[in-house]
């Protein structure tokens, strides 16, 4: 890989750091030529310190090694996105990822949408949302809200009004998020299942 690693006039390229999995940075390190080339050969992401001044493979003295997966260099040769499956907690400080996070698979707005339902289910009586009067009427009467959605999305299927189709299927969409909050799981619960049927 032609990596330009002069740019800076220090031998350096930033390496930024994305979980392969969940897609999220982990934290941003620096490599040398010959950093780049022990991570190749080890395949365990090793950079080139700069307060230790010397090449500093992550994990070797906490064990929480990033195990390489690939290599991208980017537009102009200068960065590169290095994927991995790390092993235990990126950041010394003991979170997940550098920037305090924590590492979990995001499904966009779809997680957005989890965290609303949880916010609703917890939120305080009085002004009593949807969600929350569902999760009072208990199990059955999601489970059961679910089955009409199914239902009105199997009606439509059969329909040609594209918008009725898209709207029932919203709502069983939604309905299921909160039947799956309600048995105490989350997408990524039935995501898991799913990859270890593929
Ligand atoms: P490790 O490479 O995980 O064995 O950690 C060894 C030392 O490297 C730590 O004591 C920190 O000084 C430093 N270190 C480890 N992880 C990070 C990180 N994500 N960002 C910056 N410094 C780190
Ligand atoms: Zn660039
Ligand atoms: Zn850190
Ligand atoms: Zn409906």
């Amino acid at each position: 890989m032609d990596i330009d690693f002069n740019k800076n006039n220090d031998g350096l390229v930033p390496a930024i750091i994305q979980d392969a999995t969940t897609k999220n940075v982990l934290m941003l390190g620096y490599m040398n030529q010959e950093a780049y080339q022990k991570t190749l050969d080890t395949k365990k992401v090793t950079f080139y310190s700069r307060t230790k001044k010397r090449l500093w493979t992550k994990g070797e003295e906490s064990g929480n090694f990033l195990n390489l997966v690939d290599v991208k260099n980017d537009c102009d040769q200068d960065t590169l996105l290095i994927r991995v499956n790390p092993v235990g907690p990126t950041c010394h400080k003991g979170s997940d990822t550098c920037w305090n996070e924590d590492n979990k698979q995001e499904f966009g707005f779809l997680s957005e949408l989890e965290a609303v339902i949880a916010q609703r289910r917890k939120a305080a009586d009085g002004s009593k949302s949807y969600v929350a009067s569902l999760f009072d009427k208990g199990i059955n009467k999601i489970a059961q809200k679910v089955g009409e959605e199914a239902v009105e999305v199997v009606i439509e299927a059969k329909d040609d009004n594209d918008d009725l189709f898209l709207n029932e299927s919203a709502d069983l969409l939604f309905h299921y998020l909160i039947l799956l909050q309600a048995k105490g799981y989350a997408l990524n619960d039935i995501v898991e299942v799913l990859k270890g049927r593929h």
